[in-house]
């Protein structure tokens, strides 16, 4: 539970030290928004950290999807708060998750994210890199490497695909208005779901 709550921390400081690039990306292809929503959410989740001290990881995850739902608010919101609401189903009668359940919860949470936004990976949106992470994850660790083992692959694969997203036209969300003029410019959302990929690598590195 710790390491829950560590990395809760580190999302959060990342999240609000990156919020105005996330509010430029998109002011770019949206409406500017982002960044003071998901510090917004993440801000609201520290603040209900002692609350959370004596419940289960699955009761934990299915309040911070509402307070995610409710405090980010915009696309994002209910989309992020869908996956942690997911993630928090799929480990409810599991008394001691192992990496491969939260592996098949975060499936579950990328899943979730699927069915809310009705969209897929191609579209310009967070999924770009919650797909493509999802399946990393899941081919290494049937390969039989730790999360922390994969930790450089992880990083590589989210920042690769920002990347990716800044050289298609979106489909879903705000961006999708723009058509071709979305092009050059990086998904928000596939932004912001690198940073929380490069917390979780962070969280990894300092553990033993
Ligand atoms: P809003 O667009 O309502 O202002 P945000 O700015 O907080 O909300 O979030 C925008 C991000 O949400 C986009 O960059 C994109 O990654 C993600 N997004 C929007 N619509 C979808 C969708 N249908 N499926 C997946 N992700 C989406
Ligand atoms: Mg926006």
């Amino acid at each position: 539970m710790d390491t829950f709550f560590r990395l809760l921390e580190v999302c959060s400081q990342n999240i609000n030290d990156k919020a105005d690039v996330l509010n430029d990306l998109d002011q770019q292809i949206g409406d500017g928004d982002h960044g003071t929503n998901m510090a917004r959410g993440f801000n609201a989740l520290i603040a209900k950290k002692d609350s959370f001290k004596d419940k289960t990881l699955a009761q934990i995850l299915k309040e911070s999807a509402m307070v995610l739902i409710s405090q980010v608010a915009g696309s994002a919101g209910p989309l992020y708060g869908t996956a942690v609401l997911k993630a928090g189903d799929s480990l409810k009668d599991i008394a001691n998750p192992q990496e491969s359940d939260y592996i098949v919860a975060y499936r579950a949470a990328v899943e979730g994210v699927q069915f809310r936004g009705k969209s897929d990976k191609g579209e310009k949106t967070m999924l770009d890199v919650l797909i493509p992470v999802l399946e990393l994850m899941e081919k290494e660790n049937k390969a039989g490497k730790s999360l922390k083992e994969m930790s450089g692959e992880i990083l590589k694969v989210a920042q690769e695909r920002v990347e990716y997203t800044k050289t298609i036209i979106a489909s879903k969300g705000r961006a999708a208005y723009l058509g071709e003029r979305s092009l050059g410019v990086a998904d928000p959302g596939a932004y912001s779901s690198m940073i929380l990929f490069e917390s979780l690598v962070q969280v990894l590195e300092e553990g033993n």
